[in-house]
């Protein structure tokens, strides 16, 4: 046992304070949950429009174990590909402006099956500096030659793109994780258009809040199918359910039904999952205010949070970080706020770059007004 020497291992991530702890949630998700029976306000969750303890969400759920049950007993391409998958793929598909759509079993699948399935060792892949992990390791497990740009810095970009046979793919995050600021888009997609590649966008935080019919930010800059081949979106966060989905042409979805080991090789939803998330799309498109509400409390948390001199990123998502610096200060805040009743996070490295930990604050259109103010005062009394 001692010859993989895992307590030392442990005791150097302790030390760096790295080391990370779950924590056990006893109700339901919203912006009020309860965390080893103390209840808590919540502003650590992806749930962003407040879909994923919604009634309508929940009765679509359980009228659908009555048909489907629960297990969906296979992979797609066995006997796991109920019908309501796929009417969810022609509803995603419709709601993207795409031709097609194709469900996942979780995002991190996705970005590791779409792109090991389109590129190889011939091929090239760019990725933003501050790209979601899940679509790093896609990169790398491809095999293509791999390479990372700064920060959404097209002309650090364009000098990496070499002209070398075979294909290159520009992949990207639509509204950065841990920094909720947008990929440059429009410059982007016509920067891969001139030299022959095509665009990935990740958009797991921009579905639901950006855009007019939450289509994300795609909709929100009016991007095609063509100038962004590849469009991946989430279902756990505003969506309030479980799984992913890849959006693009026709060739593009049967090229993964054939190729991305993880589509093929993995149990599929269960098929409740997928009603679940019929109604919630619903919800998504029709219930506008949830993203107009939204930026109305993120305008109020960010001129409560300039007047307390905290460095604020530029950025109007739901995602909203305090910039701190150092880890353990990170921590510090973290665990004083959740004793006065907040749940914020501490972002630490390998998530973000070393020395810039911070709180990642997030919004939800379940939260009230007061919610925030009650924010703002418990960091206006925090030592800085
Ligand atoms: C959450 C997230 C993923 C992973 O999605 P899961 O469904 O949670 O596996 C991928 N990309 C980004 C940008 C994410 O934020």
């Amino acid at each position: 046992m001692e010859f993989f020497h895992l307590a030392d291992e442990l005791e150097k991530i302790k030390q760096q304070n790295l080391y990370r702890h779950r924590r056990i949630i006893s109700s339901p998700q919203g912006v009020e949950i309860e965390i080893n029976g103390k209840p808590v306000i919540n502003f650590s969750s992806n749930d962003y429009l407040g879909l994923a303890n919604h009634p309508d969400v929940i009765k679509s759920f359980k009228k659908a174990t009555d048909s489907y049950g629960v297990g969906s007993g296979s992979a797609h391409l066995v006997c796991g590909h109920s019908h309501s998958h796929h009417a969810l793929e022609e509803e995603l598909a419709e709601f993207t402006g795409r031709e097609r759509a194709l469900l996942f079993s979780s995002g991190y699948m996705a970005n590791v099956g779409v792109i090991s399935a389109l590129m190889n060792r011939r091929d090239q892949v760019f990725e933003d500096r501050l790209n979601h992990a899940s679509l790093i390791d896609g990169g790398l497990l491809s095999g293509a030659k791999f390479k990372r740009y700064r920060h959404n810095d097209l002309n650090d970009l364009q000098k990496k793109i070499l002209d070398r046979e075979g294909r290159t793919l520009i992949v990207t995050d639509g509204v950065f994780s841990m920094d909720g600021d947008l990929a440059k888009l429009p410059e982007l997609t016509s920067l891969a258009n001139d030299k022959n590649a095509w665009v990935m966008v990740d958009d797991a935080h921009g579905l639901g809040v950006l855009g007019k019919t939450g289509g994300g930010v795609v909709q929100h800059c009016g991007l095609t199918q063509q100038q962004v081949p590849v469009l991946m979106g989430t279902l756990g966060k505003s969506f309030g359910t479980f799984g992913a989905f890849v959006a693009g042409s026709e060739e593009l979805i049967e090229t993964l039904i054939q190729k991305a080991r993880t589509y093929v090789f993995t149990t599929a939803l269960p098929a409740a999952i997928a009603e679940a998330t019929r109604t919630s799309l619903k919800l998504v498109i029709a219930d506008s205010w949830r993203r107009d509400y939204l930026k109305q409390l993120v305008t109020r948390f960010r001129v409560g949070a300039s007047q307390l001199n905290f460095q604020l990123m530029q950025t109007d998502s739901a995602i909203q970080p305090i910039l701190i610096g150092d880890s353990q200060k990170a921590v510090e805040i973290s665990e004083a706020l959740l004793n006065r009743g907040f749940l914020v996070s501490a972002i630490r490295p390998p998530t973000v770059p070393k020395g810039e930990a911070r709180l990642r604050i997030t919004f939800s259109a379940n939260h009230k007004e007061q919610q925030i103010d009650l924010l703002l005062d418990a960091l206006g009394t925090i030592p800085q």
